[in-house]
């Protein structure tokens, strides 16, 4: 049994001073049958806990930490910064070599303003979509998320496109009924929408990968016809690569799937484990944000240093020229993923369990649902009883994944032959305890 006595009663004592004991929800774990590990340290692909347990980390603090922790070239680079002094809310040459860099990799990006969060870029992409068309609906996918703006925590009964109810006391109805949702990856939907409102609509915001509802791949033409008809009718199609920009590959879904959006937003990686975020693209579109245009977006912290440099240090390292002859870092990872993904496919099958495994690039997912498209209804079936199961015994044999199959699970630079070798083990162990537990329910 994994011992974290130490980590439960650091659990109580922070629930005495903090909502759920937490500053995000998904770390109390609050859907599995166990409390969190508090974390002490990481490196490489390992994070440890306060009571010495060591684990083979993919959740990679949700993505951003795709070289891995504690990497020696991002924690020199921050150490030396943090010399020069931390903050100074004034122009550094660091600001302009990470919006290069980025507009090298991006191909549809080509201004750009950099963010605190995630949550910050959507929120503020939303606006300039606004500024600049002049309307103020938008449209969402159910079962996406674009972090936690009011006009974007709404979702919508399943089914055809419906106006908005607020998802969270405190957004109001006025808000919401802005946003329209309709279900991901259901085409006809969007264009019967289209057809219908298109002319009144600002923005069409997507993850052209979605990866907040469990990892779901869109399918053949949908961001296509996204495209399309945004385009017929001049409404703003931002791209939310949060999660996916650097991870599908290395120039984002946007490069995967051929499609340039107007807007992107991106955040995790892009700041190597400190907070960044950014929203840019067309320069028509980003020329109206302040103080070069009248929409409104500031920010005290923005483009700080020390984060500046932290993403410059990991964009160098996995857009690095590649060896003659050898796969560049993103694809490495993808291949790495793959692995993991064929143990995982045989140890289930070898136990007789149903699963269904996604990825894209080094993201990855497992669901034991029969349905994989998010589902509010059927969120607590026993399904995710079932993931319970697998999730814990991972945990137990030091194998440290996501609390929850709707979320995506990351592959980093630093996991190597042996960690796979270790997590396979694992999810062989794992999957008879769930053909156990689904034969004797
Ligand atoms: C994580 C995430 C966000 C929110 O970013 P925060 O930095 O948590 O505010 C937005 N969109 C997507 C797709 C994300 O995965």
């Amino acid at each position: 049994m994994l011992n974290l006595e130490k980590s439960s009663q650091a659990f109580a004592q922070a629930k005495e001073v903090m909502p759920g004991g937490v500053n995000s929800p998904v770390r109390s774990f609050a859907r599995v049958k166990c409390d969190p590990p508090f974390i002490a340290k990481a490196s490489g692909s390992k994070i440890y806990d306060i009571d010495g347990n060591e684990y083979i980390d993919y959740v990679g603090s949700w993505g951003p930490m795709i070289v891995g922790h504690a990497h020696p070239n991002v924690v020199k680079a921050i150490q030396e910064a943090t010399t020069r002094g931390t903050s100074y809310g004034a122009p550094t040459l660091l600001e302009t070599q990470l919006a290069k860099k980025v507009i090298e990799l991006m191909p549809s990006i080509e201004k750009i303003r950099m963010v605190n969060s995630g949550t910050e870029a959507t929120m503020s992409a939303l606006r300039v979509a606004r500024g600049y068309t002049g309307r103020d609906k938008i449209v969402k996918f159910i079962g996406c998320y674009h972090g936690h703006a009011d006009s974007l925590l709404v979702k919508a009964g399943s089914g055809a496109a419906t106006f908005g109810q607020p998802d969270s006391p405190g957004v109001t109805k006025g808000t919401a009924k802005d946003t329209i949702t309709v279900p991901y990856n259901d085409i006809e939907a969007f264009v019967n929408l289209m057809n219908e409102q298109g002319d009144e609509i600002a923005a069409v915001i997507v993850e052209p990968v979605a990866g907040n509802m469990g990892l779901v791949l869109p399918k053949q033409g949908f961001l296509s016809t996204l495209r399309k008809e945004t385009e017929k009718h001049g409404t703003v199609l931002i791209f939310d690569e949060v999660m996916c920009g650097f991870r599908v590959a290395l120039n984002g879904a946007q490069a995967a799937y051929g499609i340039r959006p107007d807007l992107t937003c991106l955040g995790k990686i892009i700041g190597g484990g400190l907070p960044v975020a950014a929203y840019g693209g067309k320069r028509e579109i980003m020329d109206c944000v302040s103080p070069k245009g009248p929409v409104y977006q500031a920010g005290t912290l923005s483009g700080n240093p020390l984060a500046m440099t932290a993403g410059i240090a990991t964009l160098d390292i996995i857009s690095a020229d590649p060896a003659w002859g050898k796969a560049d870092y993103t694809r490495e990872l993808s291949i790495k993923t793959k692995h993991v993904l064929q143990g995982f496919a045989k140890a289930a099958k070898d136990a007789g369990v149903k699963v269904q495994l996604h990825q894209a690039g080094s993201m990855f997912g497992v669901f034991f649902n029969e349905n994989d498209v998010y589902d509010y209804a059927t969120s607590e079936s026993s399904d995710q009883e079932a993931f319970g199961v697998w999730f814990m015994s991972m945990l137990e044999q030091g194998i440290y994944l996501a609390p929850s199959q709707f979320e995506t699970l990351f592959m980093s630079g630093a996991h190597s032959d042996d960690d796979i070798v270790k997590t396979i083990d694992a999810a062989e162990v794992a999957m008879k305890k769930v053909a156990e537990f689904l034969n004797n329910k």
